[in-house]
């Protein structure tokens, strides 16, 4: 993918950590901030719609057939298979607000997180660890919208999720809401600002501070 100007943020996690709650209130913080707009990627999913998510929403609901076939096609950027369903990000869609200039949040699993990492190195990854196992389990039921089969599923899932945190950029704890989402903000602000970024941002003030030639050395 060529360079864009915008950036892409992967956040990974155990189901229940936090990472979904993270995003929304970060957008929902930042929805009037034009100067840096920021959107979160709608995934595809075989997964079925739990109570109150919409299609388009939440998620791109589709069968096992529909998904098979979109791979065919090469329409996803990423793709994998977690509790036993097919999830996916779609690629036009992220380089198309990339290029827009407008930041992207992936909530993906592990193995996602590693193909993007490997197409676009720059993608900052984000890594989300509950403050324990029993806090985790407590968020899990406490959702109220998986069954037990699918709770205790994920719970043993769990381990295996978190032991790819090393893989990452940033590892937050989220045991203060507050405190996690104004992690996840320094973090944010923190990849802006790479030099990389603000190069492609800042072009004409820089040619302007440095003289034409120097600017595009
Ligand atoms: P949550 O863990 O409670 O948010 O449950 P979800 O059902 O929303 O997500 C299930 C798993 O699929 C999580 O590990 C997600 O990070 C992962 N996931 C969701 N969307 C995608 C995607 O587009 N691509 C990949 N690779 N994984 C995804
Ligand atoms: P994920 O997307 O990682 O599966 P969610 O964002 O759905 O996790 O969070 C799981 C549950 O835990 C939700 O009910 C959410 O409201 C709650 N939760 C998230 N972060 C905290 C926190 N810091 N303190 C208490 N509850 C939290
Ligand atoms: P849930 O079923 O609870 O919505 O999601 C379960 C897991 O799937 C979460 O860890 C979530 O991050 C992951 N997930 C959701 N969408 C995608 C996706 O498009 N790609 C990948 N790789 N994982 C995803």
């Amino acid at each position: 993918m060529a360079s864009q100007l915008g950036n892409l943020f992967i956040l990974a996690a155990p189901s229940g950590a936090g990472k979904s709650s993270l995003i929304k209130a970060l957008l929902e913080k930042h929805e009037d901030a034009a100067d840096f707009p920021m959107e979160v990627s709608v995934s595809h999913t075989t997964r079925k719609p739990r109570p109150g998510e919409e299609d388009g929403v939440h998620y791109h609901f589709v069968s096992r057939e529909q998904f098979e076939k979109l791979i065919e096609q090469g329409v996803f950027f990423e793709w994998a298979e977690v509790f036993d369903n097919y999830y996916g990000t779609s690629r036009v869609t992220i380089e198309q607000t990339l290029h827009r200039g407008i930041d992207v949040f992936l909530d993906i699993d592990w193995q996602g997180a590693r193909q993007v990492k490997k197409l676009l190195p720059d993608a900052c990854g984000v890594f989300i660890l509950p403050p324990s196992t029993q806090v985790l389990k407590e968020r899990l039921n406490r959702r109220g919208q998986d069954s037990d089969d699918v709770i205790a599923s994920r719970m043993r899932e769990a381990v295996s999720e978190m032991s790819h945190y090393d893989e990452f950029d940033y590892v937050l704890v989220n045991d203060d809401f507050s405190v996690a989402l104004s992690d996840l903000e320094a973090v944010v602000r923190a990849q802006r600002q790479r030099t990389a970024k603000q190069q492609m941002r800042h072009l004409d003030l820089i040619k302007d501070l440095l003289g034409d030639q120097n600017a595009d050395r």
